[in-house]
């Protein structure tokens, strides 16, 4: 192999085990997507895994995205934004990231919708959901998932694609397990019940601890960032 750097050899084994953990849940390999998280790593660790084929990264902080965005220009890198954000940074999210997963106000949405506007542009949004209800504090109560996700078919600029989550941690496989299916359920529930008028084709849900459990219960989209680049500082 031409890339054989420590990062590279990583995505190459998460690639390995997504595919396994497909296969066991009888599903294709190419149903699932993955998001090498990225947050505290120097845009050198995001290039390793550029060469190994790896162009959208998920990112939690804006001054991150701003910074790495400008040192990578010169690639086809792009950027999720994957943590919770403060509406007064939404016009930086808007200008540079093509897909925002943690979508858990009104305020915000509207905030988005205002600056893609302006920029004629549209953004793939997520919302994150809290599956842990007492762990987490971000996300909606998925009781109130539903009627926000009907209130978002106004925003003209906003594609609304599914729901993510962040699982309770747990070493318990049936606790983190129910978290998936909460808001599979809730998925699937936005798709029958054809709210916004589109399908929710996303899932994102599982990160290194937990990602092939979260294939088991239906992801389409795991967050994997610890078991590539290594635990953060
Ligand atoms: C950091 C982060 C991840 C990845 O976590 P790891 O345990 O390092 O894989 C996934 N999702 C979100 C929202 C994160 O902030």
């Amino acid at each position: 192999m031409e890339n054989e750097t420590v990062i590279g050899c990583a995505i190459e084994t998460i690639r390995q085990r997504i595919g396994a953990a497909c296969e066991r849940a009888g599903r294709s390999a190419d149903e699932v997507r993955l998001l090498p998280a990225s947050k505290t790593q120097p845009a050198s660790a995001l290039l390793e895994a550029y060469r190994v084929g790896i162009t959208r990264f998920g990112e939690n902080r804006v001054q991150e995205v701003v910074a790495k965005a400008a040192e990578l220009e010169s690639t086809t890198i792009e950027f999720a934004v994957i943590g919770h954000l403060q509406s007064n940074k939404a016009s930086k999210v808007a200008e540079l990231a093509c897909e925002f997963q943690a979508l858990d106000s009104l305020k915000l949405a509207q905030r988005l919708e205002r600056h893609l506007a302006d920029l004629d542009k549209t953004l793939e949004v997520m919302i994150e959901v809290n599956s842990s209800a007492e762990e987490s504090k971000f996300g909606l109560d998925p009781a109130d998932v539903v009627d926000f996700a009907r209130e978002l078919e106004v925003f003209e600029h906003l594609r609304p694609i599914g729901l993510m989550t962040l699982a309770k941690p747990s070493s318990d496989p049936a606790v983190v397990g129910a978290c998936f299916d909460r808001i599979r359920r809730l998925r699937d529930d936005l798709n029958s019940r054809q709210i916004g008028s589109h399908d929710w084709p996303e899932l994102s849900m599982g990160m290194s601890n937990d990602f092939e459990l979260a294939i088991e219960h239906g992801s389409t989209c795991v967050r994997v960032g610890s078991a590539i680049f290594g635990q953060r500082s």
